[in-house]
């Protein structure tokens, strides 16, 4: 009799965008004249930038003849691209990260979710809260916990982000193997600091502990004095993987291209304490199951940090990063705390009531669809999170209803 995975059973149903998605159909039902407008989902909405789209289809070009076509590419990603993003994200900004520790994947939210694997299931796991929810449910499929009572599952640690800590978790002060780190976050919007990222690094090198640090929305930072990769940080060679994407970069959400970086100083250990490499340990699963990105995807992705790509993105950014600024303004006026939004395309709001109660606020008196905190954890209780992934007159025309209705 084939048995399944019993800890797929502790898992609780994430009824978050099932729920949303029932909630605007109602509504949408009820006033089909209204045009509603949808922040809430974290999905990019602008095209793909120009200098990726030329590379795409030169590439595609390519394997329409048998001279220049392509199979099966290096699992690790081909060394342009390899190359391109040591040079372009790291050292031309002064981080030691070399091609051959950068993996490219299809996806951030898979390297996020399979990085675990790699380690015993014995291991304490530190998961901020408010989060982004694949690192909290890939531990519960792994069975490094218990069951989920009130929201929160036995045995894992939760790093609390709230008012109280600026959205910054506290060190924990019960031994942790793996940390998981958002920066700027997924859901808050919070950027941290170098110094409050030097105590974590310190406490992992003290601690042999393991970061997974997640900078998927590192373009957002445009503020120097916030660090946009773990690796600016002294000592996070040995203690710190991170995982980036083009998806909110470049808007590849349905292109697909990431990569994670394991540096070769990075170290878990045996039962008898010896150091393995975990950059060797994660070679062997990722060629182990996964076929790499396709050429054409790629190519697209190593157009990024062309001359004219670097310029597209960064139009990218600002467009998007305008959206949020003008969101923030408005929010505020309206007398509502929040933070994110300048570094960040999320804006976390204190909606000073349940968090659903809000939604429905928005959407039933403004016809705005965003995304209630509680969804994220906990810690999200009583926010809303609203994104900037939408067009500058949407945005506008969402907050003038939002201000018109409140
Ligand atoms: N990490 C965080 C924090 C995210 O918010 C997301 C997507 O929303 C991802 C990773 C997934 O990125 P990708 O599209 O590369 O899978």
């Amino acid at each position: 009799m084939i048995k399944i995975n019993e800890n797929f059973n502790k898992l609780q149903a994430s009824y978050l965008f099932s729920d949303i998605a029932k909630r605007v159909t109602a509504h949408q039902k009820a006033h089909p004249e209204q045009n509603v407008i949808k922040l809430g989902i974290g999905d990019v909405t602008r095209a793909l930038p120009d200098a990726c789209v030329k590379a795409f289809h030169a590439a595609v070009d390519e394997m329409a003849s048998d001279a220049s076509f392509h199979g099966y590419g290096p699992e690790q990603g081909y060394d342009f691209l390899r190359e391109a993003i040591a040079k372009g994200d790291y050292q031309t900004r002064g981080c030691n990260v070399e091609a051959e520790e950068v993996f490219v994947s299809d996806g951030a939210k898979c390297d996020s979710g399979n990085f675990q694997e790699i380690f015993s299931n014995d291991i304490t796991v530190a998961i901020p809260d408010p989060v982004y929810p694949v690192y909290v449910d890939t531990n519960v499929m792994a069975g490094r916990t218990g069951e989920a009572e009130n929201g929160r599952y036995e045995g894992l640690v939760y790093l609390e982000a709230n008012k109280d800590n600026d959205f910054i978790p506290a060190i924990p002060s019960e031994p942790v193997d793996l940390i998981y780190l958002c920066f700027p976050n997924n859901p808050t919007g919070a950027t941290i600091t170098h110094a409050e990222l030097k105590k974590w690094v310190d406490f992992a090198r003290e601690t042999k502990s393991l970061i997974l640090y997640d900078a998927a929305y590192e373009a957002f930072v445009q503020d120097d004095s916030i660090p946009r990769s773990i690796y600016e940080i002294e000592g996070a060679r040995e203690v710190a993987v991170e995982f980036k994407s083009f998806s909110k970069t470049a808007g590849f959400t349905g292109t697909r291209c990431a990569y994670t970086v394991v540096p070769k100083e990075c170290m878990a250990y045996t039962e008898s304490g010896e150091a393995v490499s975990v950059h060797t340990l994660w070679n062997r699963r990722h060629t182990t199951k996964f076929n790499s990105v396709s050429y054409p995807v790629q190519r697209a992705a190593e157009a990024v940090y062309s001359e004219e790509g670097k310029a597209q993105v960064k139009e990218l950014i600002s467009y998007y990063l305008n959206n949020a600024a003008y969101i923030r303004e408005k929010i505020t006026e309206l007398g509502f705390d929040c933070i994110g939004g300048d570094n960040s395309p999320y804006i976390w709001i204190d909606g000073k009531m349940d968090s659903w109660e809000f939604f429905d606020l928005l959407l039933n008196k403004a016809g705005v669809v965003c995304t209630p905190g509680a969804g994220f954890g906990k810690c999200g209780e009583g926010y809303i999170r609203i994104s900037a992934f939408n067009s500058f007159d949407n945005v506008k025309e969402a907050m003038n209803r939002i201000s018109n209705s409140i």
